[in-house]
């Protein structure tokens, strides 16, 4: 049982599935376990999976209190969830989407993507934790997948007090290279090793944007990953693509990636390195691009990092924007959840007057549709990105 104290009902009352220790006056259970959430009068507003070394105290399963927690309830969440990627555009474009979006689909810790006949699941919170087996069982049953790899390694599970845990859970594969299809592509995703679950599923649709604006022009992607915006950018026609990117096994990975569609790879420099530096020594050599991507890593996972990440964001930026020829095109991305989109658009727009570059906004980029943002959660919604034109 959780009993909130008096006025801090509120946000439960708009639908925010979590509840933070501040808000708590008493409470009692196991990490885990279903508890009710009452407010000050006594009265039933939720019930939650209860996690006591958390700051967020617990994580609301359900508003209705006479729903019961159990095998059939996870099944119905889970079904509901597939039923609503099984209607996307996405599924006929692609074997890989992401299925279970934790909070957004009702399952509060639980990310499940689906790579081919492989799933990757990551358990990031007491609640989903305690529910691992009947999970695991309706995953398999309900996507009628071969096996489920698990990525219970995310450093958020620390915060739940919950120890690290790979490997297969179900089933078993070459779990080093599941094989996918994007709009055509071919890309091999290293669920044991790779970022996240493997691959960055968030951005499909704006790699095809990419690809769609990428004929004739020579292309630079900056954090490229397994090259995923480069060989969109590649298959799009363009004439030229230079992929920067710091991890070893990344590139390699991207490399296998190229090989594996018929483009003419000689078009491709992977180039291992830090985009910081290699912005500079690009400027330095005098090359200009038509097409530049942004896309770095999680700068600021809480808006206590903003300032530094703003600092980091404001600077490739602007190095980008020098080296983005007239006319020439920047697709910039934050996956950062402590940089709101408002304060990245204008980052960007200081790194804009820095580099004594005229441009505007044509686009704005979001998540792909499999991560849907539920709005009540407006937590959900990570990732954003401009398209924008450099005047000639
Ligand atoms: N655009 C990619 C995903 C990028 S994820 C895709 O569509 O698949 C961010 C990448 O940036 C990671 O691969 C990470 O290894 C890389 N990275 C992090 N810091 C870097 C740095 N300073 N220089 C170059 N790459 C970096």
């Amino acid at each position: 049982m959780i009993a909130l104290k008096r006025g801090r009902e509120k946000s439960l009352k708009r639908r925010h599935p979590w509840i933070f220790s501040g808000a708590v006056e008493k409470a009692s259970g196991k990490a885990g376990d279903t508890v009710e959430v009452r407010d000050s009068s006594g009265k039933v507003l939720a019930l939650a999976a209860y996690s006591p070394s958390s700051q967020i105290r617990a994580r609301v399963w359900t508003f209705d209190a006479r729903q019961s927690i159990g095998v059939d309830f996870f099944r119905d969440r889970i079904q509901t969830a597939l039923a609503l990627r099984e209607a996307l555009p996405a599924a006929k474009h692609s074997n890989a989407l992401r299925l279970v979006n934790a909070e957004s689909d009702g399952m509060p810790g639980l990310v499940v993507d689906r790579y081919a006949d492989v799933l990757v699941a990551q358990f990031l919170a007491a609640g989903v934790e305690r529910w691992r087996d009947p999970i695991l069982d309706a995953l398999m049953e309900l996507s009628g997948c071969a096996a489920i790899y698990e990525r219970s390694d995310a450093e958020v599970r620390k915060l739940e007090g919950l120890e690290p845990r790979v490997g297969f859970a179900r089933g078993d594969r070459n779990a080093s290279r599941c094989p996918i299809i994007e709009h055509g592509l071919n890309f091999r995703v290293d669920v044991e090793q790779g970022q996240k679950t493997g691959f960055f599923l968030d951005q499909r649709e704006n790699r095809q944007r990419v690809r769609a604006l990428a004929a004739g022009r020579a292309v630079l992607d900056g954090f490229s990953y397994t090259g995923g915006f480069s060989i969109a950018a590649l298959a799009g026609g363009a004439s030229r693509v230079v992929a920067i990117e710091s991890s070893k096994d990344a590139v390699a990975i991207a490399r296998e990636n190229l090989a594996a569609n018929p483009l003419d790879a000689s078009k491709i420099d992977f180039v291992q390195a830090d985009v910081f530096k290699h912005l500079r020594l690009l400027r330095d050599k005098g090359v200009h691009f038509d097409l530049i991507v942004l896309d770095p890593p999680k700068l600021a996972p809480t808006a206590a990092h903003a300032k530094n990440a703003a600092r980091a964001y404001k600077d490739i930026n602007l190095w980008a924007l020098k080296l983005l020829a007239p006319g020439g095109l920047l697709a910039t991305f934050s996956c950062s959840g402590g940089v709101s989109a408002e304060l990245f658009q204008s980052i960007v727009a200081g790194a804009a007057v820095d580099a004594g570059a005229e441009a505007k906004i044509i686009e704005r980029f979001g998540a792909a549709a499999d991560h849907p943002v539920a709005l009540e959660f407006p937590e959900g919604d990570y990732l954003k990105g401009l398209l924008v034109v450099r005047s000639a």
